[in-house]
């Protein structure tokens, strides 16, 4: 028996979730709704996508950027843009195989096309042998490398805006990491607006709804599996974060939205005294750097050090 607290607030039927700020219980019907209409809300509110846009989604196969795909498919066509879902196989034995295979038939049932970037194709070689000698910094390569395949990706696909399946979990993570750090600079920096010729306006629609509520979402619409973890993840800073963030949410909910909150109204008082500090380009490939030689031309080695 369900008992009368825990039940839709909307329809009376049994509440499969509980939302802070406004506080509501939700059934299953109510909640995939609710989602949609937040991710829809902050999109127009935002205003992250316009009308001719073609919206590349960075899709990984996980379970973030799969919620991406199934909450922008539905709204894209009222907001008079289209959709490309863009994959990057790194080439990580044991990992990518199964995420590849659920990114495929996703697209596949959704009918979206779908372009896979591969780092031997970009870089040379896969991710597995880049790492030989350097595992423990195995996730920051990785990271260095995914984000310039993606540019690179979002490029050869011609789209106009990149989505990504960022949610509220990793944004608040962020936000606490640079104040942690006292990285102003970081916690101000906003990659929103792109860099002409360089990479496209990124917009993270997913940033209003939380880990657990992706989870729930997921699995409410039969589309949570249980995917291996990527072998390389995780940095020291960002898993103490994670759990504390985890406690102080479960003990006063509405924290992590609450930090989002304080960091948007810490970027609206900034001054904007000093204008962003010039980029040079990377003299090997091209690309942003912030000093002779871009990051990712470091780490390949390409400078001959
Ligand atoms: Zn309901
Ligand atoms: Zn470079």
């Amino acid at each position: 028996m369900t008992s009368a607290e825990n039940r839709c607030s909307l329809c009376g039927e049994p509440a499969v979730v509980r939302l802070a700020e406004p506080e509501r219980r939700l059934c299953a019907a109510h909640f995939i709704e609710d989602a949609g209409a937040r991710v829809f809300a902050a999109v127009k509110h935002e205003c992250m996508i316009s009308s001719g846009d073609r919206v590349a989604v960075g899709l990984s196969g996980g379970k973030d950027s799969t919620a991406l795909l199934l909450l922008l498919h539905p709204i894209l066509p009222a907001l008079g843009a289209s959709l490309i879902a863009v994959t990057i196989d790194e080439g990580i034995a044991g990992y990518r195989e199964e995420t590849l295979k659920a990114a495929e038939s996703l697209t596949d049932e959704l009918g979206v096309e779908h372009a896979i970037v591969t780092f031997t194709d970009l870089f040379g070689d896969d991710l597995d042998r880049l790492l030989v000698g350097r595992e423990p910094q195995g996730c920051t390569v990785c990271g260095v490398l995914r984000r310039r395949a993606l540019v690179e990706g979002v490029k050869r696909v011609g789209a106009t805006k990149l989505a990504t399946g960022h949610n509220l979990d990793d944004e608040a993570q962020s936000v606490l990491m640079n104040v942690l750090r006292g990285d102003l600079p970081r916690l101000l920096q906003d990659t929103s607006a792109g860099y002409p010729g360089h990479f496209v306006p990124r917009i993270k629609p997913l940033a209003v709804l939380s880990e657990k509520e992706i989870v729930t979402y997921l699995l409410l619409r039969s589309y949570f599996r249980d995917l291996p973890e990527c072998p390389y993840a995780g940095t020291a800073l960002r898993s103490e974060v994670r759990s504390m963030l985890a406690g102080l949410e479960h003990r006063h909910p509405g924290t992590m939205l609450r930090l989002m909150r304080f960091r948007d109204g810490v970027r609206r008082s900034a001054c904007p005294a000093e204008p962003a500090k010039a980029l040079s380009t990377c003299r090997i490939c091209g690309e942003l750097a912030s000093g002779e030689v871009c990051q990712v031309c470091r780490l390949l080695g390409r400078d001959g050090k």
